[in-house]
């Protein structure tokens, strides 16, 4: 049977347009701060060593985040919007398939980017990102995201610096605006090295299976390596706000990235607390004629 918890207290305080900003302080960019990439060890795992000392957290984070956002669903009042970036082979596939993995697909759904279609580009920039923010009570993920705005489009000289330059505080105010109407934005940069970029793009050749993923674009874009950590730095550091927190998660272990993710939409939505709707007055007395 399904619990109704408190019910009455869930119904008036539903909307909380205010930042539900979880105290986690590990891995948060902190607003105003300037993240220097080089100093943040992507090898970082705590105290844990390798994938089986994990795997029951992990299992105990999903199931968390299965349970919670059922209520969000139920509940049917705020969103969350997870914004997932990284340099390519980061692992934004692998986390969304290992961490919401068993969440139902009717409550969740990923939006990923790619170069804009023409019509998107005869658009102002946000456009495509904004008709695929998430309703009330859903979970919407970016797979790529309009920080792709200021990443590869500044990398690749596709529009002005004073174009560009203008995005933080435009995306600042978009992302202000999802929150002001209940939606809740976490948003990751997958940590890696450049060494494993390199032992992944290999193994993406080296395996039959994987070749479909591997793209000679990627070496091309590996020649950007600097240029690109550069533009994450600036991105974390104008766009990381009390509203809108950036989480630098160590990602050289695939593991471990998955634990530290988990653990943080899992807090962030117990930080909501989503309550089921109220039910129909005297139901315990009702019983389904034959
Ligand atoms: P993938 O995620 O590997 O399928 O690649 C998607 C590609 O689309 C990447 O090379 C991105 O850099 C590119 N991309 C995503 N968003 C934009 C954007 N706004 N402008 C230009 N390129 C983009
Ligand atoms: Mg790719």
């Amino acid at each position: 049977m399904d619990q109704d918890g408190d019910a009455q207290g869930g119904a008036s305080k539903a909307i909380q347009p205010e930042k539900v900003v979880v105290d986690y302080p590990r891995y948060r960019a902190e607003p105003g701060n300037r993240a220097s990439l080089a100093a943040i060890d992507p090898d970082e795992t705590e105290h844990y060593r390798k994938k089986k000392d994990v795997a029951r957290g992990l299992e105990k984070q999903r199931k968390r985040i299965q349970d919670l956002q059922e209520r969000l669903y139920a509940e049917n009042e705020r969103g969350m919007l997870i914004v997932l970036q990284a340099m390519d082979t980061g692992g934004k596939d692998g986390t969304i398939k290992h961490v919401f993995g068993g969440v139902n697909p009717q409550g969740c759904r990923v939006s990923s980017f790619k170069v804009p279609s023409a019509e998107e580009a005869n658009h102002d920039f946000l456009w495509r990102y904004h008709k695929s923010a998430p309703a009330k009570g859903r979970i919407g993920i970016f797979n790529r995201s309009h920080y792709e705005d200021v990443l590869v489009v500044r990398v690749k000289n596709i529009v002005p610096e004073e174009v560009w330059r203008e995005r933080y505080e435009l995306i600042n105010e978009f992302e202000r605006s999802l929150t002001a109407n209940g939606i809740t934005l976490l948003k990751f940069f997958l940590h890696i090295s450049k060494d494993e970029q390199k032992k992944r793009l290999q193994s993406r050749i080296d395996d039959p299976d994987k070749r479909w993923k591997f793209s000679s674009n990627d070496i091309k874009e590996r020649a950007f390596w600097d240029a690109y950590q550069q533009a994450f730095e600036d991105a974390l550091g104008n766009c990381s706000t009390e509203h809108a927190p950036w989480y630098i998660v160590p990602a050289n272990k695939k593991w471990y990235r998955n634990l530290v993710v988990a653990r943080t939409i899992a807090d962030t939505l117990e930080a909501m607390d989503p309550q089921y709707p109220p039910a129909e007055q005297g139901l315990e007395k009702v019983t389904i004629p034959d």
